[in-house]
């Protein structure tokens, strides 16, 4: 029996069913550990899940010293940081994924997430909303078949998550407005300053940035410069990083599948075309810093 809204024939609009207490973040790599530290700064009982143990002590660890820097530059008391770190429950048990509102922020690849998003609406409610913080695919596709489509939504955070202002909260074809509206409400109660987007590939802004790597790895592949002179070029320019060491930051595997999903997306456009020099990165396991090397060596 679903408790699913259905349509109302009284004037009054019915209450919306999407209350967002409690919060859930599926990954626990580069971007849900940011998401998570946001939930339990702002005061929501949060669950951090992911399939790999190791991946969640380092989250922990990460949360842990994102909070404390926060109380070293007077942000945070020492007794807030210590009550955030109590809302935070970390697991690796699915069974546990239980929320109103899941985050799920695991690898970029559409039968991943959607396996993942079949298997949580069989653990929870049908108004649990399952967001997902995709750069790259399409809301709409991601929906499609999973129980009660409406619930499904883009809520797409900036890296680092926890320092980046915006977020861009996506409507698929199928979601529900009242569905959208909650996630907007929520970034505003985690400080963040949401946008609408459109479904289209990439949304807005990685629809824009793309370029700011795919020509950067074009330079580098042709030898018109080194990637580290492109980088020094572009930050004394003005850019805060040069695209190769923010590639690092964001992860080279993540922002290489994000290109190749938007080439996809577009149909196979010239101007998305993932590059070699990045795909050798992602083959050489050369992922970033979260690797300890990337585009340059952080060990
Ligand atoms: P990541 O590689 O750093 O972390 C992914 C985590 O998901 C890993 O810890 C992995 O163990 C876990 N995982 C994989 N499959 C899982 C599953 N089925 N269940 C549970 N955990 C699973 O990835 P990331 O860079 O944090 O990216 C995550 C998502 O966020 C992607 O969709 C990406 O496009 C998006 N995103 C990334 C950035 C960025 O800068 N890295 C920015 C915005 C959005």
């Amino acid at each position: 029996m679903s408790d699913f809204p259905t349509p109302s024939s009284g004037a009054e609009p019915p209450a919306s069913p999407f209350r967002i207490q409690t919060l859930a973040v599926v990954g626990a790599g580069t971007m849900g550990q940011g998401i998570a530290q946001l939930g339990i700064q702002y005061g929501f009982p949060t669950l951090l899940f992911d399939l790999n143990p190791a991946a969640l002590a380092r989250a922990e660890q990460a949360i842990a010293a994102g909070l404390g820097k926060l109380v070293e530059k007077n942000k945070l008391s020492a007794e807030a940081r210590e009550q955030a770190l109590a809302r935070l429950t970390c697991t690796s048990a699915l069974a546990d994924v239980q929320a109103d509102l899941i985050v799920e922020a695991v690898v970029e690849r559409l039968n991943v997430k959607h396996q993942l998003f079949k298997d949580l609406a069989e653990l929870n409610s049908s108004t649990t909303i399952l967001a997902s913080n995709t750069s790259s695919l399409p809301i709409t596709r991601l929906a499609a078949p999973v129980p009660y489509p409406e619930r499904v939504v883009g809520m797409h955070f900036f890296n680092p998550a926890p320092l980046m202002a915006l977020v861009e909260v996506i409507s698929g074809a199928a979601t529900a407005p009242a569905v959208a509206d909650a996630v907007e409400a929520l970034a505003r109660k985690l400080g963040k300053t949401p946008v609408r987007a459109a479904d289209a590939p990439g949304f807005i802004v990685n629809r824009v940035a793309r370029h700011f790597y795919v020509e950067s790895l074009k330079i580098v592949e042709e030898q018109v410069a080194d990637f580290a002179v492109v980088d020094e070029l572009l930050e004394a320019s003005g850019f805060r990083m040069g695209p190769f060491r923010l590639m690092d930051l964001i992860g080279v595997d993540t922002n290489f599948a994000v290109t190749s999903a938007m080439f996809e997306s577009f149909h196979q456009e010239a101007k998305f075309r993932p590059s070699r020099v990045q795909q050798q990165k992602v083959d050489a396991g050369h992922h970033g810093r979260k690797s300890g090397r990337g585009f340059y060596n952080y060990q």
